[in-house]
C-alpha cells in the first residue's frame, strides 16, 4: 500500500479500511459569513439515559433514530473534535458533552477525546471542557479526568431531596437524590469545578428562597443555573395556546422565583455566587450581547450534534425539520453557515409579535427561547412566549440594581458595590432601587436576613 486511496484513509501508524464516509478537509476558503466563534453541544449517547426524569425532553428523541446504539463511534469524536476547533477563529473554545447521560460512553471515550484535542488543538487556542451530568455514575476514575483538563461539571440538582425527587427518578421511578449528591460529593473532593443546573418546575417554583439557599449554603454552589420547565401538552393535540403538562413551572411563578432569588442574591452574593439569569441579564443593561442565547436578539450560534454526526440548528430542536447535514460529509462551519441555519437564526428576531416589540424590557429579554413561544398576545397574535408574565415582572423589578449595577462597572467600579450602596442608604430614604418604597420596607429587609446582616 502507497498511500490512501478511495475509501481508505491514512492514520498515523496505519493505513485501514473505514468503510464510513471520510470526513471532509476543513474549508480551504472559511466562508466569510461563518461566526467567529459558535457552541456544540455534543451528545455522545444522543438522549440514552440512566435515569428517567419525568420532564425530559430528550428521552423522547429516541425515535427520531429507530434501532441505533446511541454511541459516538471512535471515527466521528476525530471529526468533531478536529472540525469544532478548527471552526473557532479566536484563542478560546469551548467543548461541551451532554446528553442524555454522557457518562454512559466511559471514562476511556472522553480521555480519547482529549488526546484528540491536543492533537488538533492550534497553538494558542485555549480549550474549556464541560460536560453535562446526572452524577449518579461518577466515580474517582472520572473525577481524575475532570480534575486534569479543567472541566466545568454541571450536576442536575433541583433543591432538596424532596423537590429534586419529584420528578428526577430513575427507570423504576425511584428517588434519585442520594446517589446525585455521592456524584456531587466526589467532584468536591477531587476539586472539580462545579456548576448546578435547577430546573424551576411545579414542584419547587413556590420555594425560591429554599432552593437557593440550599444550593449556596448547604451545597456551596457557586454558579447556579435556573431553568424554567416548560413542556408542551402535545397530547392534549393544540398547536397553538398555553396547554403545558402539570409539571411545568406557572410564568408568574417563573417571575416571583427570579426575583425572589434576585433580591436575595444583591444583599449579599453579587460576585460570590454566579447566578447565570442574572449575569446575563446584566449584559443586556450593559448593552453588551447577552452570554444566554435565550436572551440574545437572535438564535443561530448553539447547534447540537447527535451520536451520528447529524449537527441540528439548537439542542431544543432536534427535529428532522431542523436537521442542517452530517459533518462526516460538510464541515460544520459550513452547515453552521448555511442559509437554512442563518433563517432560523433571524427568525427568533422577525417572529416577534408586536406586543413584544412595544414590550419595554424587550431589550434584555428579546422574547425569550422560540421554543416557548407558544401563547396569544392579549392583541390574540401568535408567538407569545409562555413565560412572557414571569420575565416582564422579573425584569421590571430588577430594573433599578441593575442600572446601579450597570452604572459601577461603567465607571471603572465593581457589580458588588450595589450591595454596600443598599447597605447604607438610611432606613427611611428612598429605596436605591428605586422602587419608591423606603429602604427599610425594601431591599434592606432582605439585608436583615442575609448572611452578611444588615451591618455588613
Ligand atoms: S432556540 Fe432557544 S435554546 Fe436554541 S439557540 Fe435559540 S434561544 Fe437558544
Ligand atoms: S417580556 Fe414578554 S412582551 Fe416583553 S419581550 Fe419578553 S416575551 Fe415579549
Amino acid at each position: 500500500m502507497t498511500g490512501p486511496t478511495k475509501g481508505f484513509v491514512m492514520t498515523e501508524s496505519r493505513v485501514e479500511l473505514t468503510r464510513k464516509p471520510v470526513s471532509p478537509p476543513p474549508p480551504t476558503n472559511r466562508p466569510l459569513t461563518a461566526p467567529a466563534q459558535f457552541h456544540v453541544l455534543a451528545k455522545p449517547t444522543g438522549p440514552i439515559c440512566n435515569l428517567d426524569c419525568e420532564y425530559c425532553f430528550f428521552l423522547s428523541k429516541e425515535a427520531l433514530y429507530p434501532g441505533d446504539r446511541f454511541r459516538m463511534a471512535d471515527e466521528l469524536l476525530d471529526t468533531y473534535i478536529r472540525q469544532v476547533l478548527e471552526s473557532q477563529e479566536g484563542p478560546e473554545v469551548t467543548i461541551a458533552w451532554q446528553g442524555g447521560e454522557p457518562t454512559l460512553m466511559g471514562v476511556g471515550f472522553l480521555r480519547r477525546a482529549m488526546d484528540l484535542v491536543e492533537r488538533y488543538r492550534r497553538p494558542g487556542q485555549v480549550v474549556q471542557h464541560t460536560i453535562q451530568t446526572n452524577g449518579t455514575l461518577l466515580t474517582d476514575e472520572w473525577c481524575e479526568l475532570f480534575a486534569e483538563n479543567g472541566f466545568l461539571v454541571g450536576v442536575s440538582i433541583d433543591g432538596p431531596a424532596e423537590m429534586h425527587d419529584a420528578y428526577r427518578v430513575d427507570k423504576k421511578g425511584n428517588p434519585t437524590f442520594a446517589k446525585v449528591l455521592r456524584g456531587y460529593e466526589l467532584l468536591r473532593r477531587h476539586n472539580v469545578d462545579t456548576n448546578i443546573l435547577c430546573t424551576v418546575n411545579a414542584a419547587n417554583q413556590d420555594h425560591p428562597l429554599e432552593v437557593y439557599r440550599y444550593l449556596r449554603d448547604d451545597l456551596g454552589a457557586e454558579f447556579i443555573q435556573l431553568i424554567p420547565i416548560v413542556e408542551r401538552d402535545n397530547e392534549s393535540g393544540f398547536q397553538q395556546g398555553d396547554q403545558v403538562t402539570h409539571r411545568s413551572v406557572d410564568p408568574h411563578a417563573w417571575g416571583r422565583f427570579l426575583i425572589t432569588v434576585f433580591d436575595e442574591w444583591v444583599a449579599a452574593d453579587i460576585g460570590k455566587v454566579y447566578v447565570q439569569t442574572f449575569d446575563a441579564s446584566l449584559a443586556s443593561w450593559l448593552g453588551l450581547p447577552p452570554s444566554l442565547c435565550i436572551f440574545a436578539e437572535t438564535c443561530g450560534n448553539a447547534v447540537a450534534l447527535e451520536h451520528n454526526g447529524d449537527l441540528y440548528s439548537c439542542d431544543h430542536f432536534v427535529e428532522p425539520a431542523y436537521l442542517l447535514g452530517n459533518i462526516m460529509t460538510t464541515h460544520m462551519v459550513e452547515l453552521v453557515d448555511s442559509p437554512q441555519q442563518r433563517a432560523f437564526g433571524d427568525a427568533k428576531r422577525d417572529s416577534l409579535p408586536r406586543y413584544c416589540l412595544d414590550c419595554e424590557v424587550r431589550f434584555a429579554c428579546n422574547g425569550e427561547c422560540p421554543k416557548n413561544r407558544f401563547t396569544l398576545t392579549p392583541d390574540g397574535d401568535p408567538g407569545l412566549n409562555y413565560l412572557c408574565a414571569g420575565y416582564k415582572a422579573f425584569f421590571t423589578h430588577a430594573d433599578g440594581l441593575m442600572r446601579l449595577m450597570a452604572d459601577r462597572l461603567r465607571s471603572g467600579g465593581f457589580a458588588d458595590e450595589v450591595m454596600d450602596i443598599l447597605r447604607a442608604a438610611g432606613r427611611n430614604a428612598l429605596c436605591p432601587c428605586g422602587s419608591g418604597r423606603k429602604a427599610k420596607h425594601c431591599h434592606q429587609r432582605h439585608l436583615a436576613t442575609s448572611p452578611m446582616g444588615a451591618g455588613g
